[in-house]
């Protein structure tokens, strides 16, 4: 197995000797190329060789059913991009100070420090070498930036440029209400302040534009405003406790002329980019048989039908077509990735996967880059052979499989068999596919429960053996199985850990203490694990004495890596995979391996040293994720917290095999169990697969180099997981080593080998063409706006292991600035410099990555938890796209003014402060939490009817829930509630909110569209940066 070093975290990123067992050549990783990635050093991108180097795995696969007919066609559909321009915006917008009290201006460190003129300035876009992800950007005076871009507001007649397609007609901006009454240029021919055509709403036609008054040299330098194009000797100095390279805070600092307030509606809006896709394309059935087709957004209700390609749920890429050359790749620095989630649950109205099984031989596999038979292979030849999409070479066809071919050239049997005809299906693996060549053991799950005082304490001990007894009659089973063939086992520890024999014959569960943990062995392997249904008198026994057994215990001090150590033996003993179910409360600082110590120091924050503070601790964590990942263990943490636990390295097994980490800080059963309770059942009931390992294939002339999730990487290619679940998604990012061909287009396939719960060693592929373009406009039209984001957080949140977190987001910007530029110069019709352009599939690009800057992450706020940061960061990392997006930008439902009749769920206004009212109730939702808060000034007839009580003030501040109440407002708002609550994976916690209370600052770090409450631009004041950043690059 070749050994090439360039992968994944840190801690891993040295190529280790094979692992797991499987006899194939998993092959040679292919030439590395590196262009503007974090931490990659500045290189200049060059083309690779254009060698193949792909190799195989080794596959499985039968005799499928008829799936429906399919039309295969190259067409591309476009879908209509066109540019989207926006007034300019002023440089100062960002509200007075709200009615809230905001916490004191922050600086604003999110953004760059002002780049030296001669490295940001060049005429020619594709002589720029921006974001080339040097470790160390421009060091300029640490100064702020000083600012405002004074952008004058110029509306220019749209001129085809060799797009003559690219017409503007969506959605244009109307004027701001105000202007900044200065201009950076002179007006260019255009009468100041003329509008023409330019009323509220309606699309900006031509003619004129809107040309603020030609004034000095833009803005006077003014502390607080953005802009790095001054010179340092005209900034002022950075405000006080600005940090280096800090921003100062933003408009209430300005001194400039006085502005009128920006219209916020002018700028792109979330909402309404998400409610035009649900009108047009929601309730469609969307048929994946064009290439280069861009789905419906996440956010839009449709129903697929496979036809060729891979669903989008399980498959969504950053663009759906692929510039030919590296070089039109670096040029426009839109990353080229695909987001997979490869057990996405499909919706009931959907076909589920068919299972297909080609006998005793295995799957059909190219000879050469071992890729599956899918429907990108071509029958040549009278059938006698075929050509593999991927690789090109030729192959033989096996007698069994021989099929005469039509008048078209397609194989007569092609609708009959789901592997020539659907973007994805399953085959049964043989036993080549298994671990030592022996079909697997049905997997086991094992809970470890810490009896350590707090836990006992705090109720939660009770709470766990109480929802155990109901619970584990709900295990998963394969489709159609009587019963689930997962196998259950228990543990408690402190200090020491206890397993239990609860083999079905006993009477009375057995005890068994090893109080060793420094050589963690599995005292008993008869009993241990067993099947619920036949041992539950003993189980039941079992957990009904668990409570009492420690309730008078003293001990708080616990282990860590033992407990892991112990879970993973056990199931190396039984030869299984399987899932650990950990719920600790503490750092674990008993004498034992994996002792953890506080080193929790927030005065790292905003230094060099910042990264360490996310890393694990290495040493024996390291070495149990080997061993995890190499026997199929998952690990999932439940955490109870009541101070620092150092999350970091806690977590660390879990985020490398496929595990959960929920963390309940301070937990109270009668305010948090509930929430608890919920994310348990989910955890133990959703679908899963033990044992994995994916491997991404592509046709010539690109291929995956980086790979982002809860995963393993031993080499450069093969992505291992102890487990994957429906919810757990990859994010692959490509890079060319070659030119891509518009006729054949880019071809990826997916190929996930995994256990299924019942024990079965099954093979998934997922299959789907993208177009490929020497247009650049074509990339930016079929680009996708919610996975991008995905793609820019796991890849920064990747890179702040090894690189600050500052010049992580100085990146972020820079790369942003420089996508929208690279459009604006390529694909725009020609205007004046002053006027903000976006492409129409990335308008609201900006305000996700503002809100990705603002989190708690990267934010770089000491007020912020250390281990609440790195439980953000961890769980960001496995999310799909459906999850990330509604983090980025979470849904806030006004709710006093609901339609009670109606079923729909009221529509989202925009994240803003500026949108909730006084006398309102709004809910908030970001798939983690479900805030509901109430305007101080909230009509009491709405309070006694979500609540039953008089008024606001009767309200207690911990409420957790929501009666459910017999009138039309209660039954309307739990019925969004639990609409809501269906379209999300993952349990959401509800909390109430009162405006003003001290809890309100926990719901107001969720209107993105602010300034953070812990540092970082409104989205505004980011756009203002942004644009002005477009304007030094297109200098
Ligand atoms: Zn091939």
């Amino acid at each position: 197995m070749s050994q090439q070093g360039y992968v994944a975290t840190p801690p891993y990123s040295q190529a280790q000797p094979g692992m797991g067992g499987y006899p194939t050549g998993f092959g040679a990783p292919p030439p590395q190329s590196h262009y503007g990635h974090y931490g990659a050093p500045a290189q200049p991108f060059a083309p690779q060789a254009a060698g193949m180097l792909k190799t195989a795995a080794s596959g499985p696969s039968g005799m499928p059913p008829s799936p429906v007919s399919v039309q295969h066609g190259s067409s591309i559909q476009q879908n209509g991009a066109h540019p989207q321009k926006y007034p300019p915006l002023p440089a100062d917008s960002a509200p007075a100070m709200s009615p809230y009290g905001q916490p004191p201006q922050r600086p604003y460190h999110s953004m760059p420090q002002a780049t030296p003129p001669t490295q940001q300035i060049t005429n020619q876009m594709s002589a720029m070498n921006i974001g080339g992800y040097a470790p160390n950007p421009i060091q300029s005076p640490q100064s702020p930036t000083s600012s405002a871009a004074p952008q004058p507001f110029q509306m220019s007649p749209p001129t085809p440029m060799g797009h003559a397609a690219l017409s503007p007609q969506g959605p244009q901006l109307p004027p701001l209400s105000a202007c900044p009454p200065m201009a950076a240029s002179p007006p260019v021919g255009v009468p100041p302040m003329v509008m023409p055509n330019c009323q509220p709403g309606s699309p900006l036609m031509g003619g004129g534009g809107f040309q603020p008054q030609a004034g000095p040299q833009g803005f006077p330098q003014q502390p607080g405003s953005y802009g790095g194009q001054v010179p340092g000797s005209q900034m002022a100095g950075p405000p006080a406790g600005a940090f280096p390279g800090a921003f100062p805070g933003g408009a209430a600092q300005m001194a400039g002329p006085p502005q009128k307030k920006l219209d916020p509606d002018s700028i792109p809006s979330t909402t309404q980019v998400i409610e035009d896709d649900q009108v047009k394309r929601g309730g469609q059935l969307y048929t994946t048989n064009l290439r280069g087709q861009v789905p419906p957004f996440v956010t839009t209700s449709f129903s697929v039908q496979d036809q060729g390609n891979a669903s989008p749920r399980f498959m969504r890429c950053t663009t759906y077509s692929f510039p030919c050359t590296s070089d039109l790749a670096k040029q426009c620095q839109v990353p080229l990735a695909t987001i997979i989630k490869p057990l996405a649950s499909v919706p009931k109205n959907e076909t589920p996967l068919y299972i297909v099984n080609h006998g005793e031989a295995g799957p059909i596999r190219c000879n050469r880059c071992k890729a599956y038979m899918c429907p990108f292979m071509l029958f040549i030849d009278g059938g006698r052979r075929y050509q593999c999409g991927f690789c090109n070479c030729v192959n033989e066809v096996p007698v069994q499989y021989f099929q005469h071919l039509d008048h078209m050239g397609r194989r007569l049997d092609m609708y009959e068999r789901p592997e020539l005809s659907l973007g994805s299906y399953e085959f049964t693996a043989t036993l080549d596919y298994c671990k030592n060549n022996k079909p697997p053991n049905p997997p086991a799950y094992i809970f470890m429960i810490d009896v350590s005082y707090n836990n006992i304490k705090s109720g939660l001990v009770k709470l766990i053996c109480d929802e155990l007894k109901t619970l584990l009659d709900q295990l998963p089973k394969e489709e159609g199985a009587e019963g689930s063939a997962i196998k259950v086992g228990f543990v408690t520890y402190n200090k020491i850990l206890h397993f239990y024999n609860v083999k079905s014959a006993l009477a009375q569960p057995q005890m068994m203490v090893v109080s060793d943990v420094a050589e963690m062995f599995v005292p008993l392997l008869d009993g241990f694990l067993v099947n619920f249904e036949e041992s539950r008198a003993v189980i039941n026994n079992l957990l009904e004495q668990i409570p009492d057994m420690f309730s008078d215990t003293n001990e708080s001090e616990t282990v860590f890596a033992p407990v892991i150590q112990a879970g993973v033996e056990a199931l190396k003993a039984a030869e299984c995979s399987g899932k650990l179910f950990i719920f600790h409360s503490s750092l674990p600082m008993a004498e034992a391996p994996g002792k953890l110590k506080n080193r929790d120091d927030r005065k790292l924050v905003n230094t060099e040293k910042e990264k360490t503070l996310f890393q694990a601790q290495r040493g024996i964590y390291e070495q149990l994720t080997k061993e995890c990942v190499n026997q199929g263990c998952c690990v999932d943490l439940f955490l109870f917290p009541n101070q620092y636990v150092d999350l970091a390295t806690m977590a660390d097994v879990p985020a490398h095999t496929g595990g959960s980490v929920y963390k309940y800080s301070n937990f109270q059963v009668q305010v948090d169990g509930q929430h608890f309770l919920s994310d348990l059942r989910q955890d133990v009931k959703k679908s899963i697969g033990f044992d994995a390992m994916m491997r991404v294939r592509t046709s010539t002339g690109f291929r995956a180099t980086d790979f982002y999730g809860a995963i393993y990487m031993n080499n450069t290619t093969d992505v291992e997981m102890a487990a994957v679940d429906c919810e757990k998604a990859v994010t692959v990012e490509f890079k060319h080593d070659d030119t891509l061909s518009e006729d054949v287009g880019a071809l990826i396939q997916c190929a996930l080998l995994y256990t299924s719960i019942s024990g079965q060693r099954r093979l998934r592929v997922h299959n789907l063409s993208l177009a490929c373009s020497s247009q650049l406009s074509d990339l930016y039209k079929s680009c996708e706006t919610d996975a991008l984001i995905n793609f820019f957080a796991k890849s920064a949140y990747h890179a702040m292991l090894a690189q600050p977190v500052k010049v992580v987001r100085e990146i972020l910007v820079k790369q942003t600035a420089h996508m929208l530029a690279c459009y604006r110069k390529n694909c725009a019709s020609p205007s004046a410099a002053s006027q903000l352009i976006l492409p129409d599939a990335m308008k609201v690009f900006p305000v996700y990555m503002n809100s990705l800057l603002k989190t708690p992450a990267l934010v770089g706020s000491a007020e912020l938890s250390t281990d609440d940061r790195a439980f953000h960061r961890l769980s960001v990392m496995a999310m799909g796209v459906e999850e990330s997006q509604v983090l980025f930008y979470p849904r806030l439902i006004p709710v006093h003014s609901m339609d009670v009749a109606s079923e729909a769920v009221p529509s989202a206004v925009r994240c803003s402060e500026e949108r909730l009212s006084d006398t309102g109730a709004f809910l908030l939702e970001n798939g983690q939490c479900i805030f509901l808060w109430l305007g101080q000034a909230c009509p009491p007839d709405i309070i006694q009817n979500f609540f039953n009580v008089p008024s606001l003030a009767h309200l207690g501040t911990d409420m957790s829930s929501l009666p459910e109440l017999d009138n039309g407002h209660s039954k309307k708002l739990h019925s969004i509630i639990c609409a809501i609550s269906q379209q999300r994976s993952s349990s959401t916690k509800m909390v109430i909110v009162k405006q003003k209370d001290r809890s309100e600052m926990l719901f107001r770090q969720h209107l993105v569209e602010d300034k953070g409450l812990y540092g970082g631009a409104s989205y505004m004041d980011f756009l203002c940066y942004v644009h002005r950043e477009i304007r030094q690059l297109l200098t």
